[in-house]
């Protein structure tokens, strides 16, 4: 499938950069067009394969290249007064030749968590092609403000896509590790996972499995449920016999054949049920997704139908949705069998409402310090008599 990728905000810009340094490792292909949006120049100009002519610094006059720290109601307003500077750039994406818009950023911040709600609206106004987001939760140690800005933004940002899909930078935090390098190992699970599930709509299909690869309108049609998303993953390594497949078709009796069958058999749907049942990128109750797809990408002699289609009923079973699609992603070279699967249109995420809940606190925390501290200016600055008159 193939993406116009827009990262709005640092984390934005970053992940994008990522998903560059993905396509040109993998050859995958989906990010046809690649654009960074920010308030701060300090941090576009940190990007490292974005094309310069396709950052854009937005809001000059009211921040001179300095961010908008945490303000996201300054971002959204930003983001909006300076929308032609950002849709100057997207006119030059072939927008013919993408399958859908995909904007990514930290929903904690200020540029990205204001400004990509703003700029979704606007797409969808211009263009026929679906907006998708890719929505960062801040990890609960960052503080009430971020959790604040992330609660809101989502909820705007959810109303204002296609479809919102979701990474919890709290579910994958580690302990004793610098934001730094704990950011560079989450955003390397980002690209992996979304790498995977949107490349499979890549593959041009040859040979015996042609019939099973995942079709980019498959991903469109589950994603069209609308609502919030989250993908799992799991991988095992396999030993890639893609070379020499012709030798050990030679040592092969029949009896190995199906033993061989009915171990990759296993090895899929066994993959499918870690996948879906371990770590999500937004942690949810699958049951209720209202639609699902499942990729399964590895050597193409790794991959067989019944074990898709055996994962494929499971789902259905765990999620009781009538709506589960599911197909391979052939990689010739690589090592692993690896299982993504695409949960769309969940509704029972506590993550989410927990966010709600320590967002109202921080908001309530925020008025009150905000009279209280009103209260002590006038206080200081006031003579106790009123004794004093202000000069006008
Ligand atoms: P902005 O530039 O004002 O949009 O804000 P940032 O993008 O710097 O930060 C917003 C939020 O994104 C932070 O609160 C973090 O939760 C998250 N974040 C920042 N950088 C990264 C990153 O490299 N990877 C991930 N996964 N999250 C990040």
């Amino acid at each position: 499938m193939k993406l116009a990728m827009i990262g709005f905000g640092q984390a934005g810009g970053k992940i994008v950069d990522k998903f560059l340094e993905y396509d040109e490792r993998t050859g995958s292909g989906i990010v046809r067009s690649a654009v960074a949006v920010n308030t701060a120049k300090a941090d576009l100009l940190g990007l490292e394969r974005v094309p310069d002519e396709n950052r854009v610094l937005i809001g000059q006059a009211r921040v001179k290249g300095h961010g908008v720290g945490a303000d996201n109601e300054l971002g959204a307003e930003i983001a909006e007064e300076d929308i032609d500077e950002i849709q100057s750039v997207i006119d030059n994406i072939p927008v013919h030749e993408v399958d859908a818009f995909l904007i990514i950023a930290g929903l904690g911040g200020g540029t990205g968590s204001g400004g990509s709600p703003v700029l979704a609206k606007h797409l969808k106004r211009i263009y026929t092609e679906p907006v998708y987001g890719l929505g960062i939760l801040p990890s609960s140690d960052e503080g009430g403000i971020y959790t604040l800005n992330a609660a809101r933004s989502f909820q705007t940002f959810v109303r204002e896509v296609d479809n919102l899909l979701v990474f919890d930078n709290d579910a994958w935090r580690k302990t004793g590790e610098s934001m730094e390098s704990g950011y560079a190992e989450i955003n390397d699970e980002i690209v992996k996972r979304f790498g995977i599930l949107f490349g499979a709509g890549e593959v041009t299909g040859d040979g015996e499995v042609a019939e099973s690869v995942v079709d980019s309108s498959e991903i469109v049609n589950t994603l069209a449920s609308g609502g919030v998303s989250t993908v799992g993953y799991a991988a095992e390594e396999v030993e890639n016999s893609s070379d020499g497949g012709l030798l050990s078709r030679f040592k092969s009796d029949s009896t190995n054949d199906s033993m061989e069958a009915a171990n990759t058999t296993n090895r899929i749907t066994s993959l499918v049920r870690k996948a879906a049942l371990g770590r999500l990128t937004l942690p949810c109750e699958i049951d209720g997704a209202e639609r699902a797809l499942l990729v399964l990408s590895g050597p193409p002699n790794e991959l067989n139908r019944k074990g898709i289609e055996r994962g494929r009923k499971w789902l259905e079973e765990q999620t009781g949705s009538m709506e589960v699609r599911g197909g391979d992603y052939p990689v010739s070279e690589s090592a692993y069998v690896a299982s993504v699967i695409l949960l769309s249109g969940v509704h029972n995420v506590p993550r989410i409402k927990e966010l709600q809940q320590v967002a109202i606190e921080a908001q309530e925390n925020i008025d009150e310090i905000r009279q209280e501290s009103e209260e002590n200016l006038e206080q200081l600055v006031e003579d106790d008599e009123d004794e004093l008159d202000p000069l006008f």
